[in-house]
């Protein structure tokens, strides 16, 4: 069985695409926790961060980095992170970067 964010990759349930390039995909998520919430995912799956290439992690960030201007929300600042694992809130097993901005963030998160 293909995962939800490999059939998202494929086109087989729709999402509203941000940004694409040759590597990722960056598409809003369904259930928005900010004014922004941009979710950055491998094309390729990797169900965790430690099992991706480095490289692939931070190119994830970079075009976060890129998202958030395109956005609006760099200038203000934002919030990247990356859940894994049960206890970290990782829902979805196949790696992505949740872009967070357009409020202000507490720390620490609950
Ligand atoms: P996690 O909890 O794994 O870090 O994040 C998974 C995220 O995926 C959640 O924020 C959730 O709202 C989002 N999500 C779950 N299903 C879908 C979907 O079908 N489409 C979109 N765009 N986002 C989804
Ligand atoms: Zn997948």
């Amino acid at each position: 069985m293909k995962c939800l964010f490999c059939r998202i990759v494929e086109g087989e349930i729709p999402s509203t695409k941000v940004y694409e390039d040759e590597r990722v995909l960056a598409f809003r998520d369904i259930d928005p926790q900010a004014p922004t919430h941009i979710l950055i995912i491998p094309k390729v799956h990797y169900d965790c961060a430690a099992d991706a290439p480095a490289e692939l992690v931070g190119h994830m960030a970079a075009a976060a980095a890129k998202i958030a201007e395109a956005e609006g929300i760099a200038a203000d600042g934002y919030r990247m992170v990356i859940n894994t694992g049960e206890a970290g809130g990782q829902s979805v097993k196949h790696l992505h970067l949740h872009l967070l901005g357009g409020r202000s963030m507490q720390w620490p998160p609950g």
